[in-house]
């Protein structure tokens, strides 16, 4: 066992996300909860299994699939970090869902690994809402025209878009990130776009995930919620 209770901690999230749905008055069953395992060991993981959670996020490639050989295959795999094109390899066949593409270049990437693997790569299109330097993604702006491109890619299927808020100790501070990543995503669905399909919204994390919720995220994406600080030493 490790120092963090990591069934508590779930307990707890689960319970927050039942009263976030309450205060916005949605279903339940209309958020998933991803599991952010990055930089933890096989044995918390485990750990997390048996407490019932069957989703992880990852955001180092060969780290995701190392993680998934070892791990039973009924886990399902979101890869969530930025993804470099010589990496596409390993996330390709691993990932349910990869949340990160950020570039016409990278899709066109993900689709030519997803060809010669013969597998559908579901993807989501991160949009940088609050233009942090410091982040990936397109812009608001650029989104649309990029998305319309992606969607000509073979053998990928867009799902919908994703978001990392900044780091805010008050996550009031970030609703207003979540509202527009919504509003892109009505806007998009709108248009009816061939092969698009405008389900998803991930967004939220261990500090804003209730607002998110608030403001319609379909997946939350909690680490140091779950398995407590990470130690990048
Ligand atoms: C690390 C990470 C998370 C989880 O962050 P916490 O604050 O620990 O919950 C969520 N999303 C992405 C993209 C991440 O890289």
């Amino acid at each position: 066992m490790s120092e963090v209770n990591i069934k508590e901690n779930l307990a707890t999230v689960n319970e927050n996300i039942k009263i976030a749905c309450e205060k916005a008055q949605r279903d339940i069953s209309e958020v998933t909860l991803i599991s952010v395992s990055k930089t933890k060991p096989v044995e918390m993981i485990e750990e997390a299994i048996n407490a019932g959670a069957t989703i992880f996020g990852e955001n180092k490639a060969q780290e995701m699939r190392d993680k998934s050989l070892v791990l039973p295959d009924n886990i399902e795999w979101h890869f969530i970090g930025h993804l470099q094109t010589n990496k596409v390899k390993y996330v390709v066949g691993t990932a349910a869902l990869i949340h990160s593409v950020d570039s016409l270049h990278l899709a066109e990437a993900i689709s030519k690994e997803s060809v010669k693997k013969d597998v559908i790569s579901n993807i989501l299109i991160e949009v940088n809402v609050a233009q942090e330097e410091s982040k990936f993604g397109l812009t608001l702006k650029n989104a649309e025209d990029e998305i319309r491109k992606i969607a000509l890619l073979p053998n990928i299927k867009i799902k919908g878009l994703m978001t990392i808020a900044p780091y805010t100790e008050n996550p009031e501070s970030n609703r207003i990130f979540f509202k527009k990543l919504r509003e892109l995503k009505v806007d998009i669905e709108g248009k009816n776009i061939d092969n698009i399909d405008m389900s998803v919204l991930s967004m939220g994390m261990t500090g804003d995930y209730m607002v998110a919720i608030e403001e319609g995220a379909t997946y939350i994406r909690v680490g140091t919620g779950i398995f407590g600080e990470r130690n990048y030493n």
